[in-house]
């Protein structure tokens, strides 16, 4: 009553309010429909900008994309690229000239298990092909991770073999081993050759994997040509930064989400090739304590932020979920002891055990957490690390700041792809990770599909708060009603 009494100024208003309830409950839900409208109103959605052309058009029809008959799947454009490309920093720089030994621990390293000699094998292939074509080998290793997960023969629904070429998208531009392609050159489209002498370029070379390096490292040469002079504009990409995104999606790149994913893998082996990936450098801090971050070669993107809502906003989500891969190292943001490492049960409290045990608790009995990892660090800042699909600490163990606590996976969840969900904690309070953590992450609102996914959100919680107040208001409506008899 005290609340509502504020807005008529005069006491004949407020008698004529009060002898109206009706009145009075439209009002308050009115007002708190104008307030809740008001108050936070995202920006709305927008999507990538393809580039405009108005030269000559490219001599070549059909442009290159993946097949997506049979077997073959088309692309889902998302808009995961950052809205704002320019907030990358610069990619680093390969070493040169680059150690065969080295480099195969790299890939062994990214890759998880091989057998012995593999890694080796593939290190040797990656350097001479990318010295045949003078292409980044840590590009080609990173292409072999991103596409096949390092499966020697796999085929995927994109392409064969370990890195994952679309043989058909190309096919018709290679003639006697030698691959057509133009370039603008000076307004005018100039064509060229490639000679690719070692490997008949057709399905079962594809498939094996030293072809596979080969055409990998004669593709990313040629596409770099072609990202250079005129491709992208030509047919309409969207904003992109490197001539990799061509290599995904072809002559038209539709989303640069999918070359952030190659560009990360590559930075992880740089640092692997390097050898001190536990000492990777501390970005944040909390009061005295230095933060590293909790997954290799940051900056990454986060997915879902602090605060949003979960379970038809029943509930809030705690923690931040990383850009990921499955299998990826979690590795912990400061020294400290381990306080759980088992399974956040669905029912009653966490548990804790050792991995072997938890792996084979069934999939109904865990909460939405899964197998998970928190550590106490000094000056009660508690660390949780979520969804992982192994973990290698017990509880009680001091941990060392970046050591390994265990891997990215996707128990507890039901339908996202597999991603870490991290956490700060200070006196059983959750804080927001990215004011602690530096500058090494950017928000989902950053990417086209985080504004999207945003304004979404908030269309349907208005939706929904104007559904309850016509239905109040009816309700309302239909008490005056009966009143009058
Ligand atoms: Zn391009
Ligand atoms: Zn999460």
């Amino acid at each position: 009553m005290r609340r509502i009494s504020t807005s008529p100024r005069t006491p004949q208003a407020w008698l004529l309010v009060s002898q109206k309830p009706s009145l009075i409950l439209a009002l308050a839900s009115l007002l708190a429909l104008t307030r809740f409208v008001a108050a936070e109103a995202p920006p709305k959605p927008i999507e990538a900008p393809k580039a405009r052309y108005s030269g000559p058009k490219p001599p070549w029809r059909p442009r290159r994309r993946r097949a997506d008959s049979g077997t073959l799947v088309r692309m889902r454009v998302r808009g995961q690229g950052l809205m704002d490309l320019s907030r990358w920093p610069a990619e680093p720089a390969s070493p040169s000239p680059v150690d065969a030994t080295k480099l195969a621990r790299a890939i062994r390293t990214i890759c998880g298990w091989m057998p012995p000699k593999r890694p080796r094998r593939y290190a040797q292939w990656i350097l001479e092909s990318s010295r045949e074509f003078s292409v980044d080998p840590f590009l080609i290793a990173a292409l072999i991770y991103r596409q096949s997960l390092c499966v020697p023969n796999r085929k995927s629904d994109y392409g064969a073999g370990l890195t994952g070429i679309n043989v058909r998208m190309h096919s018709d531009f290679v003639r006697k081993k030698r691959y057509r392609y133009w370039v603008l050159d000076s307004g005018r489209w100039a064509r060229k050759l490639k000679p690719m002498p070692r490997y008949l370029f057709f399905p079962p070379n594809a498939r094996r994997s030293r072809p596979s390096i080969y055409f990998a490292a004669a593709l990313m040469s040629i596409y770099r040509e072609q990202h250079k002079a005129g491709v992208c504009k030509a047919f309409g990409s969207v904003p992109h930064r490197h001539a990799v995104s061509h290599f995904i999606w072809g002559d038209q790149v539709k989303d640069a989400g999918a070359e952030d994913r190659v560009l990360r893998a590559r930075r992880r082996l740089l640092l692997y090739y390097a050898g001190d990936e536990t000492n990777q450098p501390n970005h944040g801090r909390y009061e005295k304590l230095a933060l590293r971050f909790p997954l290799d070669a940051p900056p990454r993107k986060i997915t879902s932020g602090l605060g949003d809502e979960r379970a038809d906003g029943k509930r809030r989500h705690k923690g931040l979920d990383f850009s990921s891969t499955f299998g990826e190292p979690v590795r912990a943001v400061a020294a400290g002891r381990v306080i759980i490492a088992g399974i956040d049960a669905r029912h009653g409290p966490s548990r804790n055990m050792p991995f072997e045990k938890a792996k084979a608790v069934p999939k109904a009995q865990l909460g939405a957490g899964g197998l998970y990892v928190m550590i106490r660090h000094r000056g009660g800042l508690v660390s949780a690390y979520m969804h992982l699909s192994r973990y290698d600490v017990h509880a009680g163990q001091k941990v060392e700041q970046g050591q390994l606590l265990g891997l990215v996976g996707r128990t507890g969840m039901k339908k996202s792809s597999a991603h870490l969900h991290f956490e700060l904690r200070v006196k059983g309070t959750h804080i927001d990770p990215t004011v602690y953590l530096g500058t090494d992450v950017f928000v989902p609102e950053a990417t086209y599909l985080g504004r999207k996914l945003r304004w979404e959100r908030y269309r349907l919680r208005r939706r929904e708060a104007y559904r309850r107040w016509r239905a109040r208001a009816a309700k309302t409506g239909q008490r005056a009603k009966k009143g009058e008899r």
